[in-house]
C-alpha cells in the first residue's frame, strides 16, 4: 500500500475543468456544445505581444532568469501598478510567477501550517480552499452576499478573525459572481484590520482591468496602512487574454520576497524567458486591445443579464466586473447542481453549478460570457426551451 499524503489526496479539482472535459467529450461525439463554463477570454493576445514572443523565441533569453523575474519586467510591472494606483512600487517587491494562481498558492504556504486559519470568500474561486488545505491550514469561509451585489459585510469578515488567523483572501472583481467590492467596504475592512496586525491580506485583483462603468473598483494597494502586510495578485491571463501562457505577478511586502524566492527555486526556478518578454511587451505597450476587449465584454454583459432576467424562475444582478454573471435559479425549482448537469447533457450548454464555488453558491449558476453574442443568444434560447419543457 503506497503511503500517499492525505493533504493531497483529499484535494478537489477545480469544477470548471471537470465541466470543460465533459463538454469537450460531448463535442467530440458531435453534439453542438456552447461553452459558457470556461473562465478565459475568447480573444487572441494583442498583436505586439505575439510579435515580442516570436522575436524572443529566436533571440532569447533562452536560459534561466532571476527566480523572481527579469529586472526589466519587474521594473515595468512596478511602473504599471504604481501608475495605476498612484503608489510607489519597487521592482524588488514584484515577483513574476507562472500564472496568477501561484501567488495565492505560495501565500497560503507561507502563512499556512498546522494551527493557522485562513479566511476565504464563499462563493469564491475554488482553488483558494484547496491551496489552504494543501498548506495544512484551516480554511474559514466568509459569506459573499447577493443582497450586497456580491460583496461582503466588512464587520462580518472582521468578526471571524481569531488569534490563529494568519491570512485573509479577498477577490474583487470576483470569480464566480462578477461582484466588485466598493471603496467604502474596503475602507471599513482596512480600518478594522488595524486592530489585527497579525493578519496578512492577499488581494486577488486578476480581473482589475475588467471593471465596467460605475462599478467603483478600488485596489487594496490604495490603502497605505495595509501595504506592509498586503500581497497584490494580478497577471496577464485575463487582461491580455493569455491564460495558456502561464504568467502572473505578485507585489509582496519586501521582507517576504526572500521566502517566495526560496519557494520558487524549489518549485519552478523561473518563468520561461519567451513568456517574460511577451509579458514585458504587454505591460509596457499600448492598452487599446484591452480597452476593445472590455467594451465587448460590457456589451455581452448587458445581453446576458437582460436575457437571464427574462427566463422563467431566474433573476440576475448586474455584475460590476470580470466576465461572469451569477444568476439565482432557486425559483426554477431545480437544484443548481442538477440544473447545470441537465443543461449540459440535454441542452448542450456548459455552465458551472454555484456550489462548485462553496456552499453559499448553491442556488446559483456561473455563466461566463467569454463567448460570441450569437452563441450567447443561442444558449439563452436553449435554456428557455429547457425551462419551459422541463
Ligand atoms: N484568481 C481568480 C479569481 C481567477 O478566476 C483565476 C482564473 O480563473 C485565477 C486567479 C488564476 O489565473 P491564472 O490562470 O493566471 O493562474
Amino acid at each position: 500500500m503506497l503511503k500517499l499524503n492525505p493533504r493531497i489526496t483529499g484535494l478537489q479539482e477545480e469544477g470548471a475543468f471537470a465541466v470543460l472535459d465533459r463538454a469537450l467529450a460531448l463535442k467530440a461525439q458531435g453534439h453542438p456544445i456552447i461553452n459558457l463554463g470556461i473562465g478565459q477570454p475568447d480573444f487572441p493576445p494583442p498583436e505586439h505581444v505575439l510579435a515580442a514572443a516570436e522575436k524572443a523565441a529566436r533571440d532569447g533569453p533562452h536560459g534561466y532568469t532571476s527566480p523572481i523575474g527579469m529586472i526589466e519586467l519587474r521594473e515595468a510591472v512596478a511602473e504599471h501598478v504604481g501608475g495605476r494606483y498612484d503608489v510607489d512600487v519597487h521592482p524588488d517587491e514584484v515577483v513574476i510567477v507562472p500564472g496568477g494562481k501561484v501567488t495565492f498558492y505560495f501565500a497560503c504556504h507561507l502563512f499556512g501550517g498546522i494551527g493557522s486559519k485562513i479566511l476565504y470568500p464563499d462563493p469564491g474561486f475554488s482553488p483558494y480552499r484547496e491551496a489552504i488545505l494543501s498548506a495544512g491550514a484551516q480554511g474559514c469561509p466568509y459569506p459573499i452576499r447577493e443582497d450586497r451585489d456580491f460583496g461582503f459585510d466588512p464587520h462580518e469578515v472582521l468578526s471571524l478573525i481569531t488569534p490563529e488567523t494568519s491570512l485573509i483572501i479577498l477577490n474583487s472583481p470576483a470569480n464566480p459572481t462578477g461582484g466588485v467590492v466598493d471603496v467604502a467596504t474596503l475602507a471599513a475592512l482596512a480600518d478594522g484590520l488595524e486592530a489585527h496586525p497579525h493578519v496578512a491580506i492577499l488581494s486577488d485583483e486578476i480581473y482589475s482591468h475588467l471593471v465596467f462603468d460605475g462599478a467603483g473598483f478600488a485596489s487594496l494597494m490604495q490603502f497605505p496602512a495595509l501595504r506592509s502586510r498586503l500581497i497584490l495578485l494580478d497577471g496577464w491571463s485575463k487582461t491580455f487574454a493569455m491564460t495558456g501562457w502561464r504568467l502572473g505577478y505578485g507585489v509582496w511586502p519586501k521582507p517576504l520576497v526572500e521566502h517566495v524566492r526560496k519557494l520558487i527555486t524549489v518549485d519552478h526556478s523561473c518563468v520561461n524567458g519567451v513568456a517574460q518578454m511577451a509579458a514585458l511587451a504587454a505591460v509596457s505597450g499600448p492598452m487599446n486591445a484591452v480597452d476593445r476587449m472590455r467594451a465587448k465584454f460590457a456589451e455581452r454583459r448587458r445581453i446576458v443579464v437582460d436575457g437571464l432576467n427574462d427566463l422563467p424562475g431566474i433573476t440576475c444582478r448586474m455584475p460590476g466586473g470580470a466576465f461572469y454573471a451569477f444568476p439565482n435559479v432557486v425559483a426554477t425549482g431545480i437544484a443548481s447542481s442538477e440544473l447545470a448537469a441537465r443543461l449540459l447533457n440535454e441542452a448542450y450548454v456548459a455552465l458551472i453549478a454555484g456550489e462548485s464555488f462553496g456552499a453559499n453558491g448553491a442556488g446559483f449558476l456561473r455563466v461566463s460570457y467569454a463567448a460570441g453574442i450569437a452563441e450567447i443568444e443561442e444558449a439563452l434560447a436553449r435554456i428557455r426551451d429547457f425551462l419551459i419543457e422541463k
